[in-house]
């Protein structure tokens, strides 16, 4: 999609702090850390909400865990939160799927 931001940090248009590239994803640090370790994982493929996607991109979007994962492991991260937020009343001000990897901290349940 030509007008979302997270679609141009996946192709390089706009800068950001990649931590992970393959054919399918981008991961980057999140601008607004809100923990020592933050950073958002997407497919490349505009999906603007968990609510929007299709069963045909199960297999995309259960792919970000493991990209979430991967970048864990090699980070030796063992702890880690990872949030989806979907819709604007849940929180998501960005609308283009993206998983939120949090670490390096105690979290708090329940979540605010
Ligand atoms: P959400 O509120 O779940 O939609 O999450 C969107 C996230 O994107 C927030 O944590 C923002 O801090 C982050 N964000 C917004 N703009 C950028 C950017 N240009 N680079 C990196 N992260 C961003
Ligand atoms: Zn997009």
């Amino acid at each position: 999609m030509s007008d979302c931001l997270f679609c141009k940090i996946a192709a390089g248009e706009i800068p950001s702090e990649k931590v992970y590239e393959d054919e399918n994803y981008f991961a980057f640090n999140d601008i607004s850390p809100q923990a020592p370790t933050h950073f958002l994982v997407i497919p490349k493929k505009h999906i603007s909400k968990v609510s929007e996607m299709s069963d045909a991109d199960n297999t995309l979007v259960g792919g970000l865990f493991s990209v979430a994962k991967k970048i864990c492991d090699d980070r030796s991260i063992t702890d880690y939160r990872l949030v989806v937020n979907n819709g604007a009343g849940a929180g998501q001000t960005v609308f283009h799927i993206h998983l939120h990897v949090l670490a390096g901290r105690a979290m708090n349940w329940p979540p605010g």
